[in-house]
């Protein structure tokens, strides 16, 4: 039987169960799907994927690519919905299954619906294959209806009760189906000036020039790991706020799934035989247990994080205040903490967790504002947008998630006082206007 894998957010050869399966059977095919789904506003009037994460969208895919080509296959590149375009392929190849990763928030299950009924009007079938998390859905110890609304409990249980699968190598060679036309990805400024965006610009104050792709997610590891050992004193620095190194970076990657959570923490494991074992690189693997434990939240809540009350429908009522809405995005407000993050953000598709933090509190706390708002802007810029990791952080700091805390108000000013007592950050962040054309 022939089988076509879809990449989605899965953008790599190594460590891909979906594509593993895939290999395990017949003949094989290869695509890759543009969706303008992903390019659609929002309800607040956002386009879903701003220029930087189309850019390092296109960077992974053209990364994937030659990925594949070195080792003997071919990948399609296709453009539409998906339930269109995956199904005529698979009747041009004479593939009877599609193999993808398994995604599980609504828009991206309903893609997937969507696929499920195309292909199986065509006499095909779909198999949807977990891949995103560290620990696999079949080995947490606990069914989704069983799993702990708060963090630690959840934690405990699996350190305890679990283990993490080994990552599976990339495959060293393969043979591809191919049909006439391979298709290719549009020109990026072209796509984006269709889609009425214009090139992102980079900025020299950036953490990083990152780049989409599996090579230069091995190569931030290998620099983060092994190069400067920084691992070693990630606890200490990973508060910080200026710098490429005082946090791995390696979330863009992961969203996108140009790494493994598995891969990194066996090389966490590596580095601990090898170089030293602390609190600071079991520190890493326990952060990353924090993304499984927001998927893992939207795998048993379904829609309902993404409604305004969440998990706490006696919350109070927030609004949409266009005006201080908009002057949060433009780095406006009264506070010069939460402007120099909404700049950093607004120029470079990325924030730290620390300031994510701040300027969630600030807009939702200090703002009476309606956490939907600063989440969907974040899901227009934040190069590591993952829809799970996200919504859970919102509603968790907007205090309608999982958090047994009643009040997560943030006191912005003695933040700063804390995390940036010199005012580097802030400086750094300084001055400049921002006239956002960005919708
Ligand atoms: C309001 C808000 C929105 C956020 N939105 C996102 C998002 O869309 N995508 C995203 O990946 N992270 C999100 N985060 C979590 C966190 O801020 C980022 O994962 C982190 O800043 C990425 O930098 P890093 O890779 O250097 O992280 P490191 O500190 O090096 O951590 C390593 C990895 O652990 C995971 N991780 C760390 N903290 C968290 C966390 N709080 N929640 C989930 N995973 C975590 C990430 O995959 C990260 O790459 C959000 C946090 C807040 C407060």
């Amino acid at each position: 039987m022939a089988t076509l894998h879809w990449f989605r957010n899965d953008l790599r050869l190594d460590d891909n169960p979906a594509l593993q399966e895939a290999l395990q059977g017949g003949e094989l095919a290869l695509a890759y799907v543009i969706d303008p789904a992903f390019w659609q506003e929002d309800r607040w009037g956002h386009r879903k994927t701003g220029p930087f994460r189309t850019r390092f969208l296109w960077e992974s895919v053209a990364d994937l690519q030659r990925a594949i080509e070195d080792v003997g296959g071919c990948l399609h590149i296709l453009e539409g919905a998906p339930h269109d375009v995956l199904p005529t392929l698979m009747s041009d190849l004479g593939c009877q299954v599609l193999t993808a990763q398994a995604e599980h928030t609504p828009e991206e299950l309903d893609a997937e619906l969507a696929v499920d009924r195309a292909v199986a009007s065509l006499g095909g079938h779909c198999r949807w294959v977990e891949g995103l998390t560290l620990y696999h859905l079949e080995d947490i110890p606990m069914s989704l209806d069983a799993l702990p609304d708060i963090f630690t409990q959840f934690r405990k249980k699996v350190e305890k009760g679990s283990e993490v699968r080994m990552p599976h190598p990339a495959p060293e060679s393969m043979t591809c189906l191919e049909a006439d036309d391979l298709g290719e990805l549009p020109d990026l400024a072209s796509f984006l000036k269709r889609h009425g965006m214009a090139l992102p610009v980079d900025d020299a104050r950036a953490v990083l020039p990152f780049r989409g792709g599996a090579s230069e997610a091995r190569a931030r590891l290998k620099h983060y790991f092994w190069d400067t050992e920084k691992l070693a004193v990630y606890k200490k620095t990973r508060n910080g706020l200026v710098g490429a190194d005082y946090s791995s970076k390696f979330s863009p990657w992961l969203a996108n799934g140009c790494i493994s959570p598995r891969r990194i923490a066996s090389e966490v494991a590596r580095f601990e035989d090898t170089v030293e074992a602390n609190d600071s690189t079991y520190w890493l693997v326990f952060e990353l247990i924090w993304r499984d434990y927001f998927r893992f939240v939207a795998m048993k809540y379904g829609a309902k994080i993404f409604h305004k009350k969440a998990l706490k429908p006696d919350s109070p009522n927030r609004g949409t205040q266009r005006h201080a809405f908009e002057a949060w995005k433009e780095g406006r407000t009264k506070d010069s903490f939460v402007n120099a993050n909404m700049r950093e953000l607004a120029r470079t598709g990325f924030m730290s967790n620390r300031g994510r933090q701040n300027v969630a509190s600030y807009l939702v706390h200090d703002l009476g504002i309606d956490w939907r708002l600063g989440a969907s802007w974040f899901e227009h810029l934040l190069l590591d947008h993952d829809p799970a990791s996200n919504t859970g952080n919102w509603i968790y700091v907007a205090g309608v998630g999982n958090d047994p805390r009643p009040n997560r108000k943030f006191n912005t000013r003695r933040q700063a006082e804390m995390y940036d007592g010199d005012g580097k950050y802030q400086t750094l962040w300084s001055g400049d206007a921002l006239e956002l054309d960005v919708r």
